[in-house]
């Protein structure tokens, strides 16, 4: 099995520019140094990367910082940001089929759901954050007679931004669309394993009209150019998604340098509970396939510890692996493919570590447990379910960050909450029931950011995202997202008589 013709097509027809892009232009890093871009589909170099350091972060920040004092535009009305944005939109929208490929080649997600949805969402999230630029009005306080109190926002600054490779561009843009909108400018570092699709972004962005130096990207590894815009004493506010051990680092960059703001989305472990009053039992064993198999369980929400009522575990477990059984691993380049590729060989050789230590630690294999398509040269792993697991095993602790399901039973619902709380993480959880009283106290009790009754990833770009507890803090999306990009100023005006 050979995936080379088609990562050969689709590269025909997509523009692969490595170099990093700042102040308004493609520039090699300046070391000369470069960084393999190598597609999990078939594991072959499609292009090269500026493998960026501290001295392209110093040239991305000051640009960033010349623009947001030159006000091109932090000071521009908003009515012309707004058309600016809403043009960016309309180039990413003309170019979805392009940045879908780029999307699939780099981290090997099907493209049916990069076409579907990782361009459409980047799509609708720049046009609702251009949309609040001039609808989020300031505030007037509650002032005495002779006093006049405004309570405004104003940008933060310079943004910097170090995004993850699992909805590389969507996840990219959760952060980008929010700060521009408040007028700050911004200095992108994605993940080096999928840098493709922000640079191209990037300009479009500039084909749209977005001032020079408000948006740069500068590609590289994290412990590199990462850390050092994470460092930089000019940077006002660092924002990250990514693994909790990550975001651990970025607090303490932001201590040791300027007390910059932070905002981290980190891992989870969520759970997905199922009762025995569960309204529709086919739904549920799809949501919970689907909860984990979707992008090949990369995924922060990904519901990777699945609790069912000990009275329905066993037909519950087998409608769910009859679900895993249908999805063969596949060309990501197919349009009927639903489950590609993991985004590298670290990946596949980090998840099929925790498949073996799942089952040295004594949990069942229902299905899947290996590699798969090896002759493609490409890294897939079978979806994978584990039953009899208990919540103190490795399995069920950390974040695997692939297609591995961890079932566990419970005996009430009491029960289950405090299996479910029992993580360090806390970013979504769920509950399958009939009952609303236990759909309303589970949605009390659940320590999570996001809470699903009776389905999985319920959401859009108008409720918010992010975590409780080691999963982070701070909120992606909808309007309370701007609060990260914003300061609050007082002015207090006294009025004479
Ligand atoms: P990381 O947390 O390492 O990567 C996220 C981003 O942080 C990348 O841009 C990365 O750059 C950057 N980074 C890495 N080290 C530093 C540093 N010292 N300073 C500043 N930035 C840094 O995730 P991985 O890619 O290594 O994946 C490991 C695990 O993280 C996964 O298995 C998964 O469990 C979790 N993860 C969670 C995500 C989420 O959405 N919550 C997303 C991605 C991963 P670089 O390009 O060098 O990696």
């Amino acid at each position: 099995m050979t995936f080379s013709k088609s990562v050969a097509a689709a590269l025909e027809t997509v523009s692969l520019r490595g170099d990093a892009f700042i102040n308004g232009e493609f520039r090699p890093a300046q070391s000369g140094q470069t960084l393999p871009c190598v597609t999990p589909i078939d594991g072959s170099e499609i292009a090269r990367l500026a493998a960026c350091d501290a001295g392209d972060i110093e040239t991305a920040v000051a640009a960033a910082r010349a623009s947001f004092e030159a006000g091109h535009w932090r000071k521009m009305a908003p009515r012309e940001k707004k058309k600016i944005l809403f043009a960016f939109a309309d180039k990413l929208e003309a170019h979805a089929e392009e940045l879908a490929l780029l999307e699939t080649l780099d981290m090997g997600k099907p493209i049916a759901n990069t076409k579907s949805a990782d361009i459409p969402l980047v799509v609708q999230t720049v046009r609702y954050y251009a949309e609040a630029i001039d609808k989020v009005n300031d505030e007037l306080g509650p002032s005495p007679h002779d006093a006049v109190s405004m309570i405004v926002r104003e940008p933060l600054g310079v943004i910097g931004a170090v995004t993850p490779w699992n909805f590389p561009l969507l996840m990219a843009s959760w952060k980008f669309a929010p700060a521009l909108a408040t007028g700050n400018s911004v200095v992108m570092k994605p993940a080096e394993q999928a840098s493709l699709s922000m640079l191209r972004a990037a300009a479009l962005a500039a084909e749209a009209g977005l001032p020079d130096g408000v948006l740069n990207v500068v590609p590289g590894e994290g412990a590199k150019a990462g850390k050092a815009l994470a460092l930089h004493m000019d940077v006002d506010g660092i924002v990250f998604t990514g693994s909790t051990a990550v975001g651990k680092l970025i607090m303490g960059y932001a201590a040791q340098s300027n007390l910059k703001r932070v905002a981290l989305e980190c891992g989870g472990k969520s759970p997905q509970i199922v009762m025995e009053d569960c309204p529709d039992f086919d739904a549920a064993a799809d949501a919970a396939a689907w909860a984990v198999f979707y992008d090949q369980g990369q995924v922060c929400t990904a519901g990777t510890r699945l609790l069912v009522q000990n009275s329905i575990k066993d037909a519950f477990l087998k409608k769910v692996a009859a679900v895993a059984k249908d999805l063969a691993p596949g060309d990501p380049l197919d349009p009927d493919t639903k489950f590609g590729a993991l985004v590298d060989e670290t990946q596949m050789n980090t998840v099929l570590g925790y498949i073996r230590k799942g089952n040295e630690e004594g949990a069942q294999l229902v299905c899947g447990g290996e590699r798969a398509l090896g002759q493609s040269g490409g890294f897939y792993v079978e979806p994978t379910i584990f039953s009899g697991v208990d919540n103190k095993m490795t399995i069920a602790r950390e974040e695997i960050f692939g297609p591995v399901i961890s079932a566990i039973g419970f005996g009430d619902f009491d029960e289950a909450m405090t299996i479910a709380n029992d993580t360090i993480y806390g970013l979504a959880a769920g509950i399958w029931t009939s009952n609303v009283n236990t759909a309303h106290r589970a949605a009390r009790t659940l320590r999570a950011g996001n809470v699903w009754v009776n389905c999985w990833d319920g959401s859009d770009i108008t409720t918010p995202f992010g975590g409780f507890k080691q999963s982070g803090f701070g909120r992606d999306r909808s309007l309370h997202a701007l609060d990260k990009y914003t300061e609050l100023k007082t002015v207090w005006m006294q009025l004479r008589d």
